[in-house]
């Protein structure tokens, strides 16, 4: 018997398993590998196994988002950083671990737990009952996740993500850019200005541009993703430059219908069109964050961030996200969760991790947490005080339940652009204001808040 079903014992799925076993809840933890199963990118049968690179990024909980979300964890007993110690090698800053090691420390402290089951096996429906947390991650297998779509229903579950990059709004110089939609139109929710920041380039840019798309280097599709499809409107924007040096010109990048102010002409009072355009769209609540409009692309990262700051006005962009195409299972949450990640067509069942549509290792982990501790919330009667939405933990939660635009949703990692601003701190002060701000507020909701001390 058990309380709490938890379907995938990855990152995500091994966290929230402890953080409801330490509260005296019995689980039942359902993982697929060992029981004749496997992912594409997984090798062996561990629970909590890293895929890919042995870092869980930044341990900076000064000024880092992500070292922030590090902190955070820790103070929530959080099983991932406790094997992380055990497990740390050295990394300067970042916070790197042995794989095997950390797999194997997360794998025997649930193992011993009394009150954790884990079964090797593979569940192809969502239970119409009993509390569930659905944790299987980017590569779910498909079985289940044509019952998630039965239940969310259709192009509510993608498959692919096409991301294109997402900077900081206070880094774009706006004395080269302007605010208009194109040919000024406009929705009832649209901004007093327009919607779009255009980033005008002329010819010789735009040439210089192109070329620089082409020849940038790219990452390769790993073998299993080969059959990636590219669906309209998520085409890379390098695949897309390939075709021929005028179609950008006629997509992503016309400049129809904009009046670049800085371009007046006695014929033109309100600007000429620029040759081409960038075009930047508010992609949070907060409106701290902006994504460059149809740039999902493979170029390496470090070719996006050389190329896309020779673009006017970006020059000195920060980057909250750079682009990316890749295979990956996730739900449309700000559309079908309910702010405690509860599907809202079936509130028995929870989602976690990486399928939320939050993105890494640290950030999958740090919701599998939250969602372990709602649960044990829920199971006590009691209701759920929400996480401040100035931690990271909170920021990151606000956005994927609902903050982030539904129409455009992509995954997303923690940054400092999810956090409530503080426009009053100096730039140079910033980051260091929302960690302290983060910390306190952290730490109060645990006094006063958190649902049943272990
Ligand atoms: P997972 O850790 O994948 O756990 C899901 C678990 O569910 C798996 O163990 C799986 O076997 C199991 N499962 C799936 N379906 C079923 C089912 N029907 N029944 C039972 N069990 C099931 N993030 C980083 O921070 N750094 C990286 O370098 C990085 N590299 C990545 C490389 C690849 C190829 C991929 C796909 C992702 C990568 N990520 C990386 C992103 C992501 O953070 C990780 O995938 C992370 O493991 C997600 O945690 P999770 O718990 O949500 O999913």
């Amino acid at each position: 018997t058990y309380d709490v079903h938890i379907i995938g014992g990855g990152l995500a799925g091994s966290e929230a398993a402890w953080q409801l076993a330490r509260r005296g809840v019995r689980v039942r933890l359902s993982e697929m590998r060992g029981g004749g199963d496997m992912t594409p990118a997984h090798q062996t049968d561990g629970l909590a196994e890293l895929v890919c690179s042995n870092s869980f990024r930044s341990d900076n909980d000064e000024s880092n988002a992500v070292g922030l979300l590090h902190h955070e964890m820790r103070a929530l007993d959080s099983i991932v950083m406790r094997a992380g110690e055990k497990a740390r090698v050295p990394a300067g800053s970042a916070m790197a671990v042995d794989r095997d090691v950390f797999s194997a420390e997360v794998h025997r402290t649930l193992e011993e737990h009394r009150n954790v089951d884990i079964v090797r096996e593979r569940i192809d429906i969502l239970p119409d009952a009993g509390l569930t947390i659905v944790a299987t991650g980017p590569l779910t297998a498909q079985g289940l996740a044509s019952s998630i779509v039965a239940a969310t229903g259709e192009e509510r579950l993608a498959f692919f993500d096409a991301i294109a990059p997402i900077v900081y709004r206070d880094s774009i110089d706006m004395s080269k850019c302007w605010i208009q939609s194109r040919w000024n139109k406009t929705t009832e929710a649209s901004n007093e200005d327009g919607d779009y920041i255009n980033c005008p380039m002329n010819k010789e840019q735009y040439l210089a541009f192109h070329k620089g798309l082409i020849e940038g280097e790219k990452s390769d599709f790993k073998d299993w993703e080969k059959d990636t499809p590219y669906f309209d409107g998520c085409m890379p924007i390098e695949v897309m430059a390939e075709r021929g040096v005028e179609t950008l010109r006629y997509g992503p990048m016309k400049g129809v219908g904009l009046d670049n102010p800085y371009d007046t002409t006695p014929e033109f009072p309100q600007g000429r069109w620029p040759y081409a355009v960038v075009q930047l769209r508010q992609d949070n609540k907060l409106g701290t964050l902006w994504n460059m409009v149809g740039f999902q692309t493979k170029l390496k990262y470090g070719a996006q961030v050389e190329l896309f700051r020779t673009i006017p006005g970006l020059e000195n962009a920060e980057f909250a996200r750079l682009g990316g195409l890749h295979r990956n299972t996730f739900l449309n949450s700000p559309q079908v969760l309910d702010r405690q990640l509860r599907l809202r067509a079936a509130p028995h069942i929870r989602f976690a991790g990486q399928v939320t549509g939050c993105e890494g290792y640290v950030e999958s982990a740090a919701i599998g947490l939250v969602a372990g501790m709602m649960t044990a919330t829920e199971l006590t009667g009691r209701s759920w005080t929400p996480l401040p939405a100035t931690t990271a933990m909170g920021a990151l939660l606000s956005h994927i339940t609902g903050d982030a635009d539904a129409a455009t949703f992509q995954p997303m990692n923690v940054n400092f652009g999810l956090f409530p601003p503080l426009h009053e701190v100096k730039k140079k002060a910033r980051k260091q204001a929302y960690t302290e701000r983060a910390k306190a507020d952290l730490a109060d909701w645990i006094r006063s808040a958190e649902p049943i001390p272990a």
